[in-house]
């Protein structure tokens, strides 16, 4: 088997072959090495790591030989740059943390490798996760490797999981964790059409990953199948002591329960997810999936979600009052950037403003604002209540489905450079996935189309608290249905 022949093996592919010992977990590992060298270009990754990629390939070859394999035993995994990984350097694309080296593993990335996954690098993001184009990193844009041939510089890879969404796509690994605090996850798979899972708020441990608001972060996976998702899902979830937010709750075979099927379940479709200038293609691709999961026996009817309107302003008041509360931290006194002041008002300030970023900037001025005395109960407190009735919109909502089906983006990918002088109108590429963030709901995007340009379009499905069994086993029928193989064209020619 060619070298590149193994970067297009899915996860589960690459496990039972590495198994019947068709090829080693280091050949495995080094055609993913060189995939990421050949395309540097994507910027999807800021820290690259082969020595210790190589070295714990070393110990799964042992382990596979001895007949002693763990559950995902020499699969190559990327690893967004916001969990933090010991004595690798861990950046959130910020300025602020360009060198800082984790004494500490994160609880998700621990579980991974104590699994025996294998660390290729760090990838690119948003800078502290804030973003949904991958344009506001320290380390620079990501290109996603869907960009129209000839088209410079390129279209936006989606964010604030840029650079793991690119990498999956691009086959430079067969999967990578995200996180996803307003759509982080899924709109990044949306874009690089590959398939994001947000699990239930609670499910994986926020332990070492580097916090933007806390009541909203949420680990997942990003892999080419639903299938993978699930199979890395089992290895990343479970109940953490250290978070005090994890749940504990089963971790469930969800690899084992996918094909279940959808006869007999009940779709939702939110009439309010019917926004205004939304392209016909994502109209028509939506009106396509809802008419799948009836062909397959599942019963599909019209819901509404009366405050869908108001889940982009909260989100907007309450993740920026938390991100401003978290950020706090960064002062340049015990770890990252420190530039010296006159004083110690001064040094903060030279190194809070030379440290972050723009919109990493903006969000602490909105969010101090917002907490500030005169003005937390008209905004803080206002949007916790308002964050209270799209929960229960949703509870409501769940009354009468078994889950709800969506797009999981207004748009397909945009050109890299737009929308960057106008937040609002960045923010509204969270319009369909801010709403299960709120509601902390699980919520996958899966690939279901190309548009005319020849660049992925996905769906969503959204699923009651911890049923994340009903959500990839909507999304495995609808993939199923779509049966989306397209890989990004330049990657494709690679193959051929
Ligand atoms: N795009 C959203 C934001 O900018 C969501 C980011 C995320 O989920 N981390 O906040």
């Amino acid at each position: 088997m060619s070298t590149r022949e193994l970067t297009r093996l899915t996860l589960a592919e690459a496990r039972r072959r590495l198994r019947a010992r068709e090829f080693s977990a280091r050949e495995l590992v080094e055609a993913h090495l060189e995939a990421m060298a050949r395309h540097r270009g994507l910027n999807a990754f800021i820290t690259e790591t082969p020595e210790l990629a190589l070295t714990m390939a070393a110990e799964s070859d042992r382990r596979l030989a001895a007949g002693d394999a763990r559950p995902l035993e020499g699969i190559p995994i990327a690893v967004k740059d916001l969990f933090c990984t010991r004595e690798v350097r861990t950046t959130a694309a910020s300025r602020i943390l360009h060198n800082f080296v984790p004494p500490y593993e994160s609880t998700v990335t621990r579980r991974l490798w104590e699994a025996g996954a294998v660390l290729l690098g760090k990838t690119n993001l948003d800078e502290f996760a804030m973003g949904s184009a991958n344009v506001t990193s320290h380390f620079g844009p990501v290109v996603n490797p869907w960009t129209p041939p000839g088209e410079e510089p390129g279209r936006v890879p989606g964010g604030s999981s840029g650079g793991s969404a690119a990498a999956v796509a691009a086959l430079l690994a067969p999967a990578a964790t995200g996180t996803d605090t307003g759509g982080s996850i899924r709109q990044p798979a949306a874009f690089c059409g590959i398939v994001g899972l947000k699990p239930t708020y609670g499910r994986c441990s926020r332990w070492g990953i580097i916090a933007f608001a806390s009541s909203l972060d949420q680990a997942g996976p990003m892999a080419r199948t639903v299938e993978d998702c699930a199979l890395l899902l089992e290895q990343m979830a479970g109940y953490d002591p250290l978070d005090s937010t994890s749940a504990d709750v089963a971790v469930e075979p969800w690899s084992a329960r996918l094909d279940a099927g959808v006869k007999g379940l009940r779709i939702g479709l939110p009439r309010e997810y019917r926004v205004d200038g939304m392209p016909a293609e994502i109209e028509r691709l939506w009106a396509e999936g809802a008419a799948w999961l009836r062909a397959q026996g599942a019963e599909v009817v019209e819901i509404s979600l009366p405050h869908t309107a108001y889940a982009l302003p909260t989100y907007y008041i309450v993740a920026p009052a938390e991100a401003s509360s978290n950020l706090a931290r960064y002062d340049g006194m015990r770890f990252g950037l420190r530039v010296e002041g006159r004083d110690l008002t001064e040094t903060y300030m030279r190194t809070r403003g030379e440290g972050f970023g723009r919109e990493v900037r903006r969000r602490i001025l909105i969010g101090t604002y917002a907490l500030s005395a005169g003005y937390y109960d008209a905004y803080y407190l206002k949007a916790q209540k308002v964050r209270r009735r799209i929960a229960d919109d949703f509870r409501e909502a769940f009354t009468r489905v078994d889950a709800i089906l969506t797009p999981a983006a207004p748009t397909a990918a945009f050109r890299i450079g737009e929308k960057m002088d106008d937040p609002v109108a960045m923010y509204l590429n969270d319009v369909f996935t801010v709403p299960a963030s709120l509601a902390g709901l699980p919520a996958v995007a899966v690939p279901t189309g190309l548009d005319g340009e020849g660049l992925p379009l996905a769906l969503q499905v959204i699923g009651r608290p911890w049923d994340e069994t009903t959500v990839l086993r909507v999304a495995r029928a609808l993939e199923e249905a779509a049966d989306f193989r397209a890989l990004p064209p330049r990657i494709a020619e690679e193959l051929a």
